[in-house]
């Protein structure tokens, strides 16, 4: 794991957006998989302004979103399909034929889960996987106890997620739906690199526990420590609780140029 550790989350974003457009320069085509939430918007914005600039192009990308509530109508302001177009989508020069998000309106969502799964497969794999965590340890949806080997597939949601989500949804639990499809930890594992995001002090446990604690179903990003490119940027309140902070920061200054 890279940990590298900014004064805050603006200076991070703009750092996570330097392996976006390296990537789309080594690889014009390249299969993003995509992220929805509050710590990610930086980021989306920052690559929105370099491509309206002809810094980076997505022209030629294809995407797969992590995950995806189900039985939001479609259209729905809180669906991550409505986030990707309003965030992302509708600011680069992304294909939108070419954006694919879990339909959790699917007829068979199980039977959907699995096609969804091939779809990736047929379309190469997984570059470049945007992650954030959850304040219990989730990547995508997968909750404490996913199995680390898991595909997409239904979840049920914990009432952690649920509450840290109400706030988009009027602040009322309740309307947060309990379900969702999600890319599996393995789905996520299979990607050739990694860049995850953790903003704020509520975060910080969980960054603990990922970076530093045992490889654990109960914190199913901790698992990370096993990919073999994994970048995870952080701001100063979310890596407060790590206990080898001056190593990262050792590492990363010491850095040899990729
Ligand atoms: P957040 O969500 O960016 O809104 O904090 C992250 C996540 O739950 O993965």
């Amino acid at each position: 794991m890279e940990i590298i550790i900014s004064k805050n989350s603006a200076e991070a974003s703009a750092l996570a957006a330097e392996i976006f457009k390296r990537q789309m320069e080594e690889k014009p085509n390249s299969v993003l998989g995509l992220a929805t939430g509050g710590t990610v918007v930086e980021l989306y914005n920052e690559l929105a302004k370099m491509c309206a600039e002809k810094r980076i192009s997505f022209k030629k990308a294809t995407s797969f979103n992590l995950d995806e509530y189900i039985g939001l109508p479609v259209g729905d302001k809180n669906s991550y399909r409505t986030f990707m177009n309003e965030t992302f989508f509708s600011k680069v020069d992304i294909d939108i034929n070419k954006t694919f998000v879990p339909d959790g309106n699917a007829e068979n969502p199980r039977a959907y889960c699995m096609q969804y799964e091939n779809k990736i497969r047929f379309h190469g794999g997984i570059d470049l996987q945007l992650l954030g965590i959850g304040a219990d340890g989730h990547i995508g949806f997968n909750e404490p106890s996913s199995s680390l080997a898991s595909r997409t597939r239904i979840k049920t949601l914990t009432q952690q997620t649920r509450e840290d989500n109400a706030r988009f949804f009027g602040g009322d639990i309740n309307q947060v739906p309990l379900h969702a499809i999600t890319m599996g930890v393995g789905t996520i594992m299979d990607a050739r690199t990694v860049v995850l995001l953790a903003f704020g002090a509520n975060k910080a446990d969980a960054v603990a526990q990922m970076v530093e604690g045992s490889i654990t179903a109960e914190v199913p990003a901790s698992v990370l420590q096993m990919h073999p490119n994994a970048k995870i940027f952080l701001d100063e309140a979310s890596a407060s609780k790590l206990k080898r902070r001056d190593y990262y920061d050792f590492v990363y200054a010491n850095k040899i140029p990729e």
